[in-house]
């Protein structure tokens, strides 16, 4: 288990008038706490190691303690899959338009939720509980790695990203705390190959 970073106010505790002190609260206190050790005030708004990683939400899946990566050094874009839908693509064209970012990192994960249903299983719920359709895509999967290649293809083939040379993606798996590889050709991939 890792232990959140900060513990300061405990569950359970009543604030002022005896009211209970909710998640929200709890964490707006470790929110000051942060405040109060903070130093990274001279950090840069261009990422330092020029990196942007695209990553599910999955909250077992921490890609700064995973990739050694700390405040100021990448991007994060996350959504539901870490799927590389419009909106992935307008964060990443802005990335690396306006803040010098050079390098992908795209990481799904095993176990993801996108494996557990399919979009119109979602699209159908939606529309019998609604009466409406949304206009996005769902996007689940039931290959994880294929998912991944076209989610790089996606990247790769944008005609609005200016650099594709260097994107790679990988799968972390949740029950080891691994990383493996998965290239865009679907070949195996060679821990220390370039590429
Ligand atoms: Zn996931």
């Amino acid at each position: 288990m890792v232990a959140t970073r900060y513990a300061i106010i405990p569950d359970g505790t009543r604030g002022r008038r005896g009211v209970p002190v909710h998640l929200i609260d709890r964490l707006v206190g470790n929110a000051d706490e942060w405040a109060r050790d903070f130093t990274a005030g001279e950090l840069a708004v261009q990422p330092s190691l020029r990196l942007a990683v695209v990553a599910c939400q999955d909250s077992r899946l921490d890609p700064q303690g995973l990739l050694g990566l700390g405040p100021g050094e990448a991007h994060y874009m996350r959504n539901a899959g870490g799927t590389v839908t419009d909106d992935m693509l307008r964060s990443l064209v802005i990335s690396q338009r306006f803040l010098g970012t050079r390098e992908i990192v795209l990481i799904h994960h095993t176990d993801c939720g996108m494996l557990r249903f399919t979009d119109d299983q979602l699209l159908d719920d939606l529309h019998a509980e609604t009466g409406m359709r949304p206009t996005w895509a769902v996007e689940t999967f039931d290959d994880l790695d294929a998912d991944l290649r076209q989610s790089m293809r996606r990247i790769t083939t944008s005609p609005f990203i200016p650099h594709t040379d260097r994107v790679r993606g990988f799968v972390y798996e949740v029950e080891t705390g691994r990383l493996r590889e998965v290239t865009a050709t679907g070949r195996n991939a060679h821990p220390g190959a370039g590429g």
